[in-house]
């Protein structure tokens, strides 16, 4: 059903599945904080419903269900189908990363009693939205022996939490003055640590303090934090928003709705026709490159692979599948925001409580490295989206010429796939508390099913 309130269609029992699988949903964001604590819950939902590593197949066969993952930080999950994996796959694609302060290499320093920490934020933010409230802070630590100690601090009721200082209204005259991009600096998102001195030592002591507290709970010293990877995101868990608990409040929306939903299709839905798939990817945020983003030769070799356990192995099978392929980018859209409805166009944007969302191309300033979905693509998953009573509207991001945005469609696009732009409405994009709809999250799983198994 095209552009329709989707909360209409839910009443007793539905509505109480609906509830149900977005508690699912704020239990996966508010353990999942980094990429990688999504990685491990993820491969842990999978195992529970009988998913096994590819590596523990010596050949495949209609049914069986795979996950894979790319150095703790991509996850695939498979459902082989009736068709050889040279037909085509049907997957779903989602982003894991979200945007958050990373921690420098030499991040520590000590100034006026405090222990501080640099840091160089990840992706796109309001730098002014990430001040005054409680920060925690997760990632790994890899010491030169091989241990790669797994960092949690400020999620725990027991633990502290960390922050940023902002200027304090009485003398922010002069602060109040700079353009909003400049009232907080980048090189300003310093994370305060600390500001009691180690008994018994004259410079330095705070930051001292600091380091044998890390010492003595994780076991590093000052000069690992050159090979750690430590994130400083939101602390706090996901909450019902709204009186009548109808949206989600929490970090990491983008992307980890789409992961989730995506996820959770794949994994709920018995073997079909084609082999279905959800993949997880890291690093979109910052353009999708490197060994773990969408632009990585790993998917490709996961589809060699199992060509090669399901079938008599060829380089073109391999390309024959990615070609055959049909793809949901997987991805959040712009949702209507009341208070700012100046930078969107009534009828190409998507509403909070309107279902799945389509964009047939994103991108900026004259759709600008967009992936452009085909019109032919996009009119067979009409019909599957209103034979299985879907919820969806489509939007753009933004009116034009106000901005824009990209997803990872364009990157399986080179694969000759068609691929098209499809995920749930948000509000406070990329700002540490983001919003869905609940009816949003619930259509876009059973949108994503159908995708999955009817096409
Ligand atoms: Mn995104
Ligand atoms: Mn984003």
């Amino acid at each position: 059903m095209y552009a329709k309130n989707a909360w209409k269609k839910y009443s007793g029992k539905k509505l109480e599945e609906l509830m149900n699988f977005n508690e699912g949903y704020k239990h996966f964001i508010s353990v999942g904080k980094t990429e990688r604590a999504c990685v491990t819950e993820a491969v842990k939902l999978a195992s529970e419903k009988g998913f096994k590593e590819l590596k523990e197949y010596s050949t495949l066969k209609p049914g069986d269900k795979v996950y894979v993952t790319n150095k703790g930080k991509n996850v695939a999950v498979f459902v082989m189908g009736n068709q050889p994996v040279e037909a085509g796959l049907r997957v779903l694609g989602a982003h894991i990363d979200s945007p958050r302060i990373d921690v420098k290499q030499n991040p520590l320093y000590e100034t006026s009693n405090f222990c501080l920490m640099d840091t160089h934020y990840y992706g796109g933010i309001k730098k002014y939205q990430w001040v005054t409230i409680p920060l925690a802070i997760y990632g790994v630590v890899c010491k030169k022996d091989g241990t790669v100690i797994n960092v949690e601090i400020g999620d725990n009721e027991n633990d502290p939490v960390v922050g940023i200082s902002d200027l304090l209204i009485h003398l922010s005259g002069d602060q109040l003055q700079k353009t909003a991009a400049k009232v907080i600096e980048g090189e300003a998102l310093d994370v305060t640590l600390g500001s009691m001195p180690l008994d018994g030592e004259e410079k330095e002591s705070v930051k001292k303090h600091v380091l044998k507290l890390l010492k003595e709970k994780y076991d590093f010293e000052e000069e690992d934090f050159l090979s750690a990877e430590l994130e400083i995101v939101p602390a706090g868990t996901a909450r019902d928003y709204g009186l009548d608990r109808s949206m989600i409040a929490g970090y990491g929306h983008d992307d980890r709705v789409c992961g989730y939903t995506s996820l959770m299709a794949v994994l709920d839905t018995p073997a079909s026709e084609y082999t279905t798939c959800a993949i997880l990817v890291d690093k979109e945020e910052v353009g999708s490159i490197g060994a773990t983003g969408a632009q990585s030769k790993w998917f490709e070799n996961v589809i060699a692979e199992l060509i090669n356990l399901s079938d008599t192995y060829s380089e073109l099978k391999v390309r024959h599948a990615l070609e055959n392929t049909k793809m949901l980018s997987s991805d959040v859209s712009v949702g209507f925001d009341p208070l700012f409805p100046g930078v969107t166009e009534s009828k190409n944007t998507a509403y909070l409580g309107n279902g799945m969302c389509f964009n047939k191309y994103t991108g900026s300033r004259g759709k600008g490295g967009c992936n452009d979905a085909m019109p032919e693509f996009f009119a067979e998953i009409r019909k599957v989206m209103d034979d299985a009573d879907i919820n969806y509207q489509t939007a753009e991001i933004g009116k034009v010429d106000q901005g824009g945005g990209g997803t990872i469609a364009y990157i399986l696009g080179n694969y000759n796939m068609n691929v098209i732009d499809a995920g749930i409405a948000v509000l406070n994009m990329h700002a540490p508390m983001e919003i869905v709809s609940k009816v949003d999250v619930y259509e876009t799983y059973l949108g994503y099913k159908a995708f999955i198994s009817k096409l």
